[in-house]
């Protein structure tokens, strides 16, 4: 594991994001320290999610890896999992960041059970939140948990992928997970919103859980915003660190085509904008909330029924219900070697008999043809012009 330390430029995140309503939604739980706020991006390699990180920071948190380093990194054959810290500051209120990034997703040719690495990152960051809260002094906690993982899907029209499916389960048991579709630039309008369809009939036939922003809220402004939010579920994004100049002469973030500009901050062209605010300013308290409430919570409790207090947890391998199923499985898996060589030496044995009966037969028949032949010779010797017989 491997952790670069980078601070996003404060101006940078001044006006545009709004971290200045913080204060605000982290009331109950946030002193003059700031907060923590952990956000994972998973999937496919090259579906942008270094390019999204960077964009939503404005900054270049992520160096993005080149082809050759991408290419070697498939060879590998293992999922990394980064921490990439930035902190947020306005107003003289500060946002911790850490971004967890998983290069190595989904690259190789067998992608079974490629996420576990994922999911066992989650569990182990409420694994070392329990065992500090076990503790009798509990200050300066370090609290790497979770808050939201990104997942990327790669735009390609159809569906969800089994991977996908497969991946986004075992995910969003545990931490909130947020569905989001990469390079909305390269569907066309019809094309996306058919997909998302697609994606979501997928994630609700599936019972895939996913993040449920809640809606309500004191004004009607921020109710409607709220449902504006939810309704773009799963986010459609394009991102791009670059500036580039439109037709009407703006210079905004974006991805310059023969065709035009696809602009990543408007709501037109993506979803960017609205999960942005998701993440950094309408719904950072619930997504931190729920995460103790809901996903911790369900973590603490199950360990707590199968371990007493302060008991490390086991490893897989001192599990007794995984020994005992080891042990059955090897048992099973002994008989049935023993059945089929039993099955075998049967088949061997008929085999030699039916050798044996035919190279019998051959014997037979060879002696059979000699003697035939022998009664030949005698035949023809018998009329040949030599015999005496025939001689006047
Ligand atoms: P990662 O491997 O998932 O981190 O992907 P990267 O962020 O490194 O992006 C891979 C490639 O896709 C790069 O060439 C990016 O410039 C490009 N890319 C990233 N985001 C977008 C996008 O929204 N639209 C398009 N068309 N290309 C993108």
């Amino acid at each position: 594991m491997s952790a670069t330390e980078a601070s996003a430029n404060p101006q940078a995140t001044a006006g545009g994001i709004g971290i200045a309503n913080l204060p605000n939604q982290l009331h109950k739980i946030v002193t003059k320290k700031g907060t923590n706020f952990s956000l994972m991006v998973v999937g496919e390699s090259g579906t942008g999610k270094t390019t999204f990180i960077n964009t939503l920071l404005t900054t270049e948190l992520i160096e993005p890896l080149d082809d050759a380093t991408r290419r070697k990194k498939q060879l590998d054959k293992t999922v990394d999992i980064n921490i990439h810290k930035a902190e947020l500051e306005e107003k003289m209120f500060s946002v911790k960041l850490n971004v967890v990034d998983t290069p190595g997703f989904g690259d190789y040719v067998d992608n079974n059970d490629c996420w576990l690495p994922v999911v066992d990152f989650i569990e182990n960051q409420y694994e070392q939140y329990l065992r500090q809260e076990q503790q009798p002094v509990r200050k300066g906690i370090v609290d790497m948990r979770v808050h939201a993982c990104l997942y990327f899907i790669r735009p390609n029209g159809h569906t969800l992928k089994p991977l996908d499916v497969r991946a986004m389960k075992a995910i969003g048991a545990r931490v909130n997970l947020i569905p989001v579709i990469a390079k909305a630039d390269t569907l066309s309008p019809t094309a996306l919103r058919q997909f998302k369809k697609r994606v979501m009939d997928v994630i609700d036939a599936q019972s895939i859980r996913i993040y449920q922003p809640p809606v309500e809220s004191d004004d009607d402004n921020s109710e409607l915003r709220n449902r504006e939010i939810i309704s773009a579920v799963p986010f459609a994004i394009i991102g791009s660190t670059l500036e580039v100049k439109t037709e009407d002469g703006r210079r905004v973030k974006g991805r310059q085509y023969p065709w035009g500009v696809a602009e990543v901050e408007n709501d037109q062209h993506c979803d960017f904008r609205k999960l942005r605010s998701l993440l950094i300013r309408t719904h950072m308290l619930d997504l931190i909330s729920t995460t103790e409430e809901s996903h911790y919570d369900k973590y603490r409790t199950t360990q707590m029924k199968t371990r007493k207090f302060g008991e490390p947890k086991p490893k897989k391998s001192d599990n007794k219900k995984f020994r005992e199923e080891e042990e059955a499985l090897r048992k099973r898996f002994t008989e049935k070697v023993k059945l089929e060589e039993n099955r075998f030496r049967q088949w061997e044995q008929k085999l030699i008999a039916e050798r044996d009966r035919l190279n019998k037969d051959l014997e037979q028949e060879h002696n059979l043809v000699k003697q035939l032949e022998s009664e030949i010779e005698a035949i023809s010797n018998a009329g040949s012009p030599n015999n005496k017989f025939f001689r006047k």
